[in-house]
C-alpha cells in the first residue's frame, strides 16, 4: 500500500507539498521561551497551549491567563523563576477557553489574589463543538507524534496534558461595559471588551508601557472564524470593530494569545492592521455576494485576499481559512439555503448514491473509477465516489480503503493545521476501524 501512494501521482499541483512544509516552519512560533516584552512584563510562550503573561507590580506581580492546566502552569511559573514575586495580586482571564483557564490555582497559591474577567465570563457556554464523526478532530489530540505537526495556533491542544480545568478558579471581580480602568498594585490598567474569537474577549491595556495583552482577538494566523469542530460562526462584525478599538490605541508592543510578541509601533500597526483588513475584506465580499444572489460554493471560488494581504504573515490559513470564513459569514447573515431550488429538498445521500452508482455500471465500476481518480491525484473526486459507495455498503472495504487513502494524501497537502489534523485523524479511525473487523 506504501508503494502505491506515491508512486502514481502526476508531476502537477498534486506533489505540492509546500503548505505542508509551511505549517511545519509554522511550529518555530511555538518554541519554548520566555519573552521580554518591554520593562517589567514578561510573556510564557510554548508551554502551554496558550500564552501566560507576567506583569511585575509593587510588591507582587500581575497574572493574564493562566494556561491550560497545573502541570503546564508549574512549569510557566519555574520558567518565569525570580522574575515572578510574590504575592500575585491579580490574575486576569482574557477569555474562558480552557487553555487559558486551567491553571489559576498554581498561580493563586495562597495568595488569594483578585481574579479579573468580564461578567461575560460567567455565563460563556464552554466551547465543546460538535460530537466527534468517525474521530474526526481538528487539534489533533489522537495523532502519533510523526503525524502530528502542530494545532495552528498551538504546538499540542491536549495531546500531553489534557485540558481538564481542574485548576480553574472562578472570576471574583467582573465589569459588565465596555471598558473598565483599574490601579493594580501601582499598576494602571484598562480592561477593554474586544469581542473576536470569544465573545467574552477581554484586552489587557497597559498605557504608561504601551503594551497591548490581547487574548485570541489577534493571532498570528488567518483567524478560525468559522472553525470545523462546529462550533457558532464567531461575531466578525464585533471582531473588526475590536481590532479598530486596539488599533486606536497606537500600542507599542503586541501580546497575542498564542505565539510571539511583537516590539515596536510600526510593526505593531502593520499586524493589527492587516489581520482587521483581512477579516473586513472577507466579510465585505461575502455581504456583497449574498446581496447579488450568489451561492457560498460561488463565493468560495471567487473571494481571495488581495495579494498584499494574502502574502501577509499575520493571514496564513495556519488556523482559519478564507473559504470557511465565506461560508461562516454567508450562513450566519442569510441561513443555509444557498438560493437554488434544487436544494429546497435536496436528495438524501442515499437516494443520491444509489443513482449515481447505477449510472456509473454498478459499485464495482464506481469503485475501478475512485481508484483511478487516486492514481491521477484528483484525491477529492476519489473521496466523493468512496463515499457513494460507502453510503450503500457502509462496510465495504475496498471503498473504505480508497478514502483513507485519499484522506491522507488531502492531509499531507494541507497547510491549515485544523484540516490536516481532521484529515488524518478519520484516516486512522477508519484504518483501525477496518482491522478491527478483519480480525
Ligand atoms: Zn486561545
Amino acid at each position: 500500500m506504501v508503494a502505491i501512494l506515491g508512486m502514481t501521482a502526476p508531476a502537477f499541483a498534486t506533489d505540492d507539498f509546500s503548505g505542508r512544509d509551511k505549517l511545519k516552519a509554522h511550529s518555530q512560533e511555538f518554541r519554548k521561551r520566555v519573552e521580554k516584552v518591554t520593562e517589567g512584563v514578561y510573556t510564557a510562550i510554548g508551554y502551554s497551549a496558550s500564552n501566560v503573561t507576567l506583569i511585575q507590580a509593587e510588591g507582587g506581580s500581575i497574572v493574564v491567563d493562566t494556561s491550560a492546566n497545573p502541570v503546564d502552569a508549574k512549569a510557566i511559573v519555574e520558567a518565569f523563576g525570580d522574575r515572578m514575586s510574590h504575592p500575585v495580586r491579580a490574575i486576569i482571564y482574557t477569555h474562558n477557553h480552557p487553555d487559558h483557564t486551567g491553571g489559576a490555582t498554581v498561580f493563586a497559591g495562597d495568595d488569594k489574589p483578585e481574579i479579573y474577567s468580564h461578567k461575560l465570563l460567567v455565563t460563556a457556554k464552554p466551547d465543546t463543538g460538535r460530537g466527534r464523526r468517525d474521530g474526526g478532530d481538528a487539534f489533533g489530540t489522537a495523532l502519533p507524534d510523526d503525524q502530528f505537526i502542530n494545532a495552528g495556533t498551538q504546538l499540542e491542544y491536549g495531546r500531553v496534558t489534557p485540558h481538564t480545568r481542574e485548576g480553574f478558579l472562578p472570576p471574583t471581580q467582573t465589569f459588565d461595559g465596555d471598558e473598565e480602568s483599574l490601579t493594580i498594585a501601582g499598576v494602571p490598567i484598562q480592561l477593554i471588551l474586544t469581542p473576536g474569537e470569544a465573545d467574552e474577549n477581554i484586552s489587557v491595556w497597559l498605557p504608561d508601557r504601551k503594551v497591548l495583552i490581547a487574548g485570541d482577538v489577534f493571532l498570528k494566523t488567518f483567524p478560525n472564524i468559522a472553525p470545523l469542530r462546529g462550533l457558532p460562526t464567531r461575531p466578525v462584525e464585533k471582531w473588526v470593530a475590536s481590532l479598530d478599538r486596539l488599533l486606536a490605541l497606537n500600542p507599542g508592543y503586541v501580546v497575542p494569545g498564542h505565539m510571539g510578541t511583537i516590539s515596536g509601533a510600526d510593526e505593531a500597526k502593520d499586524a493589527l492592521t492587516a489581520y482587521r483588513d483581512g477579516i473586513k475584506f472577507v466579510y465585505d465580499k461575502t455581504m456583497e455576494g449574498i446581496s447579488k444572489g450568489k451561492t457560498p460554493d460561488e463565493l468560495v471560488q471567487e473571494i481571495k485576499l488581495p495579494a498584499e494581504l494574502a502574502q501577509h504573515p499575520y493571514l496564513q490559513e495556519y488556523y482559519g481559512t478564507v473559504a470557511w470564513a465565506v461560508r461562516g459569514i454567508y450562513s450566519q447573515n442569510a441561513g443555509w439555503f444557498d438560493g437554488n431550488p434544487t436544494h429546497i429538498f435536496p436528495l438524501t445521500e442515499k437516494e443520491r448514491a444509489t443513482k449515481l452508482v447505477a449510472m456509473a455500471g454498478g459499485t464495482a465500476k464506481m469503485l475501478e473509477s475512485a481508484e483511478a481518480s487516486l492514481s491521477a491525484g484528483q484525491f477529492q473526486w476519489a473521496a466523493e465516489q468512496a463515499d457513494y459507495v460507502l453510503a450503500l455498503e457502509p462496510q465495504n472495504g475496498a471503498a473504505t480503503t480508497v478514502k483513507i487513502r485519499a484522506l491522507r494524501e488531502l492531509g499531507e497537502r494541507q497547510m491549515n493545521a485544523t484540516a490536516r489534523n481532521y484529515y488524518l485523524t478519520v484516516a486512522n479511525h477508519l484504518r483501525d476501524t477496518q482491522r478491527h473487523q478483519s480480525k
